[in-house]
């Protein structure tokens, strides 16, 4: 803690033990197979206790809820979240488990594995801490502390209590600060959750559609509900889900993408593997692009030998349900067909170059 009482030392550190242990991760589990549930398993159980110690406390003023709910828009609670300093752990750590790049959209990459940010897991934490502080105030230290602190609330600009009081009308429960003790613990966490993580997602959902004409375009026409795709738990090789997750979040090396970079104009990123002048985006990647063809005619009909009305759908309903899919047998002969297309690519690449 720093002499005026900021805290944010005190999180710096903890960030750099958390990225430590990080680094102890990789080094155990390094794996060629999909493992995407055994570690978040192990960031929730080794890294977040490390990176949020004493969290419940120092949380609502690194997240300066009192400052930011009063000046702030509607979903500003939620930009919050996002520019929360342990968060950028958290979010290095999904692009790490997807096999994402740095440039990968941090919102896209918390989508893919239906993480919420880790600011709500502390916000929980924090009320818990409240209700505890409250009840029996005469019993210990640290409620004596807190009983010292709510008499003299007014007087301080920015006290744990404060946080806490403006946190709470922001998601309009002023009647559990108005009636302390009336509602359960249990039943106040879940739906105080339960209400953070919809606002979350309905956040998430309005910056998909302010991205559709950017980064994220082929990502909105694909994501319908937050939660963690089927991809990303099953056992295969870990390329796979790479490949595929890149794809998905438009984290890959596409002429749209790399268009992107060296400011090539939209309609001027066409694809250079066949004659057709279509901008290579994953769309003509997937379903279109001639280089593919033997390989996608092979993929076809060994898909339609398992869901027969598949050749009845157009291109683009076939690119969303694949792209989509969630039945594992089509999912994984889908990701073989985008490993087989990579490396045509790659080929290619090195054939022109
Ligand atoms: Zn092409």
């Amino acid at each position: 803690m720093r002499a005026s009482g900021s805290f944010s030392t005190a999180v710096e550190d903890l960030s750099k033990k958390a990225l430590k242990v990080i680094f102890m991760i990789k080094r155990k589990f390094h794996c060629t197979h999909n493992n995407t549930p055994l570690l978040l398993k192990l960031f929730d159980s080794c890294v977040k206790p490390v990176l949020l110690y004493g969290s419940e406390l120092w949380g609502p003023y690194i997240l300066n809820l009192d400052k930011r709910l009063t000046q702030g828009s509607n979903d500003d609670l939620e930009k919050t979240f996002l520019n929360f300093a342990p968060e950028k752990v958290h979010i290095r750590y999904c692009k790490y488990v997807l096999g994402a790049t740095k440039y990968a959209l941090n919102i896209a990459s918390m989508a893919e594995l239906g993480r919420y940010p880790i600011s709500i897991f502390v916000i929980l934490q924090s009320l818990k801490y409240w209700l505890y502080l409250y009840k029996d105030p005469l019993l210990n230290f640290s409620k004596l502390a807190y009983k010292s602190i709510e008499e003299v609330d007014c007087t301080f600009p920015c006290t744990f209590n404060k946080h806490i009081f403006k946190f709470l009308k922001l998601i309009n429960f002023d009647h559990v600060w108005n009636n302390k003790g009336t509602m359960s613990e249990g039943k106040l966490i879940s739906a105080v959750k339960k209400i953070l993580q919809e606002r979350y997602g309905n956040y998430f959902f309005s910056c998909l559609s302010g991205e559709k004409q950017n980064k994220l375009r082929t990502y909105y026409k694909l994501k319908e509900e937050y939660k963690p795709e089927t991809y990303t738990k099953l056992n295969i090789p870990k390329q796979y889900v790479r490949q595929l997750c890149k794809l998905r979040i438009s984290n890959h090396n596409l002429h749209i993408e790399k268009g992107r970079y060296n400011k090539t104009p939209l309609d001027q990123r066409i694809c250079t593997h066949c004659i057709d002048n279509k901008i290579e985006d994953e769309f003509h990647f997937i379903c279109e692009c001639n280089l593919y063809h033997e390989e996608r005619e092979k993929f076809y009909d060994d898909i339609v030998n398992i869901i027969p009305c598949f050749c009845n759908l157009d291109n683009f309903d076939k690119f969303k349900y694949l792209m989509n899919c969630s039945e594992t047998d089509v999912l994984t002969r889908f990701l073989i067909y985008i490993d087989k297309c990579i490396l045509i690519r790659h080929s290619s690449v090195g054939i022109i170059a």
